[in-house]
């Protein structure tokens, strides 16, 4: 076995793994904000039609592309498992960020890493290890980049290999023990959609895993909470020639909004850790209406209930200033921290824990500052952690992913499938 693989059943899996990987990126699956249609974007139909059609070919039941493009399948336990009536679901999703492009994604493999800077051969990217300390680590690794100006897309696709890499290598091997799988492959997770029209009842699991983290060993049990504001500010609009004492301009009072938030705390660019922010994202408008997009994060519900009051209080302030402009101020909850969730069925995380020391990972829990699929599963009352999946830098030209590290996440399933398969 070569020294970079964490098992042989890892290094087994790499190469299949890879093969699927690299056809799962070149579709261009970025989701679109706003479209107001799931899924977003039509290449995450494309996926979902290919990922069926394999489903189906692996034997896989009950495969179905619903109208929302979610793709979702069933595989009965085996005939070496006696007794266990548990379903564990796995899940990951189908798009890409919009905030990097995602057409045609050209992927490539550098085999055996040398550990040294990566040049991507257009759009000037490169990869240095020196400002990225996992790439740094990963000497000897086969890593797989894109072309320089596209994402990779390992954010999910590296999750979505992997689940079919471990569906794979069960089906082949009936002599394991496994429990009841429900697979789900989800639309539009990045504009924070995944999984709000997944039908838990029809799914059937009793718990599930997101296979959507990234360094090896992320077993993460722990996610904002979060709501996005939507702000409108209506002033008064006339012709600039005239406007003495008559204009209100929608647009100075947003900006004064902003300007008037704190900088040097609550602001994404500040802080870390368990620290929350208010994160102002989109301004658009005009003179005459003005609308300002915010996402609010906490890991703590009442702190974050304090922030949006915090901001309420601070546009009231400015804009009731001008009793001829009006305020209007939406917040949608988005997700919730699962941490509440996942602690009353403690039994789920340590499975995966377990499952990664099978594998001869140690597990590392660290709150994410984001959220995923299973915060708002876990919220509906279906308990799912997220799982590494071995992809880096998300969201941009530079991601990167280890075939590795993919193959331990799909190793990894394995053994929480043998795990499962006794409770
Ligand atoms: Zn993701």
């Amino acid at each position: 076995m070569s020294a970079t693989f964490t098992s042989p059943l890892a290094e087994a899996l790499a190469e299949p793994l890879l093969e699927r990987f690299l056809r799962y990126v070149r579709v261009d699956t970025r989701a679109r904000r706003d479209t107001g249609v799931t899924p977003s974007s039509p290449g995450q139909r494309v996926l979902g039609v290919m990922l069926a059609e394999e489903l189906r070919g692996l034997g896989a039941d009950d495969v179905e592309l619903d109208a929302n493009g979610y793709v979702t399948a069933k595989l009965p336990t085996s005939s070496a498992t006696t007794g266990a009536t548990t379903v564990i679901g796995l899940i990951a999703h189908l798009d890409t960020s919009p905030d990097a492009p995602g057409a045609g994604v050209e992927p490539i493999v550098h085999r055996a890493y040398d550990g040294g800077v990566i040049e991507l051969p257009t759009g000037a990217t490169r990869l240095d290890p020196a400002t990225m300390p996992e790439l740094a680590t990963k000497a000897g690794h086969d890593v797989i980049t894109a072309s320089g100006d596209t994402l990779l897309g390992a954010d999910d696709k590296a999750g979505i290999a992997a689940i079919m890499a471990a569906v794979a290598h069960l089906r082949a091997h009936p002599e394991l023990p496994r429990p009841g799988l429900a697979i789900a492959f989800t639309p539009d997770e990045e504009i924070g959609h995944g999984a709000s029209l997944l039908d838990i009842e029809r799914f059937g699991a009793s718990c599930a895993y997101t296979i959507d983290g990234s360094e090896i060993g992320e077993l993460q049990d722990e996610t904002f909470s979060a709501v996005e504001v939507l702000m409108t500010i209506t002033g008064v609009d006339v012709h600039p020639g005239f406007a003495k004492d008559k204009l209100v301009n929608a647009l100075r009072l947003a900006s004064r909004v902003i300007a008037a938030l704190p900088a040097d705390a609550l602001a994404p660019e500040v802080t870390s850790g368990r620290e929350g922010f208010i994160h102002p994202y989109a301004m658009e408008g005009s003179a005459a209406r003005a609308q300002l997009r915010l996402i609010v994060r906490d890991f703590d519900d009442a702190l974050l209930d304090a922030h949006v009051a915090l901001l309420e209080a601070v546009a009231h302030g400015i804009v009731d200033d001008e009793p001829r402009a009006t305020l209007d101020i939406q917040v949608r909850e988005q997700y919730r921290n699962m941490r509440l969730y996942l602690a009353e069925s403690p039994r789920v995380v340590e499975a995966a824990a377990q499952a990664m020391r099978a594998e001869g990972i140690e597990p590392r829990r660290e709150p994410i500052r984001g959220g995923t699929d299973g915060s708002q599963l876990s919220g509906r009352g279906l308990p799912t952690p997220n799982i590494f999946d071995g992809g880096h830098e998300y969201h941009s030209v530079r991601e990167w992913a280890s075939l590795q590290e993919m193959a331990a996440a799909a190793a990894t399933l394995v053994h929480l499938c043998e795990i499962w398969s006794t409770q």
